[in-house]
């Protein structure tokens, strides 16, 4: 922990002194630690069709050599840059400190067989550069496996969500060693069709084996000043390094030369308890429910608890249900929105699992009112036969799609089919009063609670209020299954023909939220998020404030009072992005310079190689060229680096837009240029310094506002032309 607070005192963005100062410490410790550490300072380009970025970092590596000598590596990783409104204690403070402990711990034990690499890598916010600039350096060739720490807020469990492809391997050796497993094949599937981005996705892409964990509560948090030591939960760090510790032991002690099998399929089912099994077998696990399915259908109607017509009913009365439930939550969602003080959707909200509660709640509740509906006409195992029928066909879609998530509705069908085929062979349907019959419905639910509610919680923690609809329709399918104790509760409590417990759920879930909305009222220890930059055209000497916003909060409001909102076309010539604008007072602020160290002709190409600096020590530069003719422009490269850039069109003829990350100390970086002869090139030069001008703050930002997180809020840009 006391790495996390040396690290998170200040945002540590790259290209800021704070930044430069983390670098420092973190080289100063693993020098005590004996990991004889190097500063890899590389600039890495990533090439995003109109637009090429640049980063300038410094990766941080150290070495811990093995005893097998064979220079076979595992490879730790960990980032140590902040966003550039953000503390960055849980991340990736906790994945950096989790590194250091395990490299301490590492020297105080027996020496390992295998080499351990750690890499504290720069610039992942901005672009993955250090990631990237690691697969450069000659240890990167020595890598048998990679292990990264991340975050997406700051709290919860360590989950294990992403793994190289072929994952059979790993997963075994994972459940097996470390000591707090939190994983799950549906994560793994699902991380393997999205466009994620940590510094994992460039090793997995490159074909390495390893794992990425991360802990995703206190959504809030993420990429906030929030993310602060405080309020980190220090259990979170704690799984992280006790699971990296023990991999490390165990990994940097085993063969590497095999690290890939067929795909497993593995999730933890009551607490740290992980069930694995080959892909392969979900066949046979299918064939059974399928089977299941069948003849409890038949025993079922020949012990007349169901009929043909009822069941085709309590199939799409289901369905109805599922989609009422859901349907509703759109309104009510948006009526909480709409009461929240001030918030962006994405941003998450401070009282997560109020809410979460409060929605439970009030599904449960409208979920037992529509059955109590539906039952009064329709026989309680026609219509949960019904809801089988619905599981099983979205069963098959996800087997189809996704076979190792399918374990996530194969055992809750297959239990509960088992119960409900043996309560109808023992014609305990009949007697639903009985001890018997409560028991074993009971006993059959338990795979289906102990699967669904961790996903369900999990997806509400992923999407929040921005999609509570996803967590809402799972939690109606895990009530599906439930139908037959939940009417028993329901038949128990049943006042003068009234649905009771409905009502009172439906009443406490209306309080629940009611409450969370309160809390979301800010404070300074949770504070709003207000997005605003200032822009200064230092050729007109015309000033702006912008926000990404269109609505002002109690603070911003004092730079936008006549507003207009447009694109940033002003600054940017291919701007297309709408911003909530109003001009500004122009201030006298250091442009930034573009000064020519090379400029020659030869064979018809001139070379124009220019020293760009920001005398007001800026952490990022944006670049516009502007060739005076559509081909004028033949290369350019920037410290070095060719960049491949496509250009936009735009009313000024081709620009092209280039953004460099991370200015070094000397605050200076080389652009070389390679246009046609004669022809001359415009170029639009921009200096982004991290915070507002603090002369213009008529009004300082109170303790209850904080800038909202992101690499455009919180800035002020200078911007200056040249031509040449
Ligand atoms: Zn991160």
């Amino acid at each position: 922990m006391q790495y996390v607070r040396k690290i998170a005192q200040k945002p540590h963005a790259m290209g800021t002194a704070a930044h430069a100062n983390v670098r420092r410490y973190l080289v100063g410790q693993m020098q005590q630690l004996g990991l004889h550490p190097q500063v890899q300072e590389t600039n890495v380009v990533n090439n995003a069709g109109a637009v090429s970025y640049v980063g300038h970092v410094y990766n941080i590596i150290g070495r811990l050599k093995g005893s097998a000598n064979n220079e076979q590596a595992i490879l730790l990783i960990a980032h140590y840059d902040s966003q550039p409104n953000a503390l960055g204690a849980g991340d990736d403070g906790t994945g950096v400190a989790a590194l250091l402990e395990t490299a301490r711990a590492l020297q105080q034990g027996e020496p390992l067989q295998h080499d351990v690499i750690f890499l504290l890598t720069d610039g992942e916010e901005y672009g993955l550069y250090g990631a990237k600039g690691f697969l450069k350096h000659p240890w990167a060739k020595q890598v048998a496996l990679v292990l990264n720490l991340e975050a997406r807020g700051n709290s919860g469990s360590s989950m294990t969500f992403e793994m190289n492809p072929q994952n059979g391997w790993i997963a075994r050796q994972f459940v097996q060693v470390a000591p707090y497993p939190f994983v799950s094949s549906l994560a793994y599937e699902i991380y393997s069709r999205m466009p994620n981005n940590t510094d994992f996705t460039i090793f997995k892409e490159a074909g390495y084996s390893g794992l990425n964990s991360a802990f995703i509560d206190g959504f809030v948090h993420y990429h906030k000043l929030t993310d602060s030591p405080r309020n980190l939960n220090q259990n979170s760090l704690q799984q992280h390094g006790s699971n990296l510790l023990a991999l490390t032991q165990h990994f940097g002690n085993i063969s590497l030369a095999h690290t890939k099998a067929p795909d497993a399929v593995f999730f933890n089912f009551i607490g740290s308890w992980v069930i694995n099994y080959k892909k392969d077998l979900n066949i046979l696990w299918l064939a059974l429910t399928t089977l299941l399915l069948v003849v409890t259908f038949v025993v079922g109607k020949r012990r007349e608890a169901l009929t043909v017509g009822q069941v085709a009913a309590g199939f799409f009365l289901y369905l109805l249900m599922l989609v009422i439930v859901v349907g509703l939550f759109l309104p009510v969602n948006n009526l909480v929105l709409g009461l929240l003080p001030y918030s962006h959707t994405f941003n998450g909200v401070y009282s997560a699992d109020a809410f979460f509660i409060g929605y439970m709640l009030l599904a449960l509740g409208l979920f037992l009112l529509l059955s109590w509906a539906v039952l009064r006409w329709l026989r309680l195992f026609s219509l949960l036969m019904g809801v089988f029928i619905l599981w099983f066909v979205l069963l098959l879609a996800l087997f189809l799609a996704a076979p190792a998530a399918s374990y996530l509705l194969l055992f809750p069908l297959l239990f509960v089919l088992g119960g409900v085929l043996v309560v109808f062979l023992l014609d305990l349907h009949q007697k639903q009063e009985s001890f018997g019959y409560s028991m074993i419905l009971l006993l059959s639910v338990v795979p289906a609670v102990f699967l669904l509610m961790p996903i369900v919680q999990v997806v509400f923690v992923a999407f929040s209020l921005q999609l509570p609809m996803g967590m809402v329709a799972l939690f109606v399918l895990l009530l599906g299954l439930l139908l037959p104790l939940l009417s028993i509760i329901g038949r128990s409590y049943n006042w003068r023909g009234l649905p009771v417990p409905a009502l009172m759920l439906l009443l406490l879930g209306s309080i629940e939220v009611t409450l969370a909305v309160a809390h979301e009222k800010p404070t300074s220890e949770r504070p709003l998020h207000s997005h605003v930059s200032y822009f200064l055209n230092a050729d007109t000497n015309q000033a702006l404030w912008i926000s990404a916003f269109q609505k002002t909060d109690n603070w911003n409001r004092q730079f936008f009072p006549n507003p207009t909102t447009g694109s940033l076309n002003e600054l940017y010539p291919m701007a297309g992005i709408p911003y909530l604008k109003n001009e500004a007072r122009a201030l006298p602020l250091a442009a930034p310079l573009a000064e020519v160290v090379q400029n020659t002709t030869a064979g018809g190409t001139r070379v124009l190689r220019l020293r760009l600096s920001s005398p007001r020590g800026a952490a990022h530069l944006e670049m516009v060229l502007l060739p005076e003719n559509a081909a004028g422009l033949i290369s350019a490269e920037v410290n070095g680096e060719l960049l491949d850039v496509q250009p936009s069109l735009t009313d000024a003829g081709p620009a092209y837009f280039v953004r460099l990350h991370g200015l070094p100390p000397s605050k200076d970086a080389m652009l070389a240029l390679r246009v046609k002869s004669g022809s001359n090139i415009r170029l639009l030069l921009y200096d982004q310094v991290i915070g507002l001008p603090q002369e213009l703050l008529a009004q300082p930002r109170p303790t209850y506002v904080i800038p909202e997180q992101g690499r455009d809020s919180n800035l002020t840009v200078v911007r200056k032309s040249y031509t040449f």
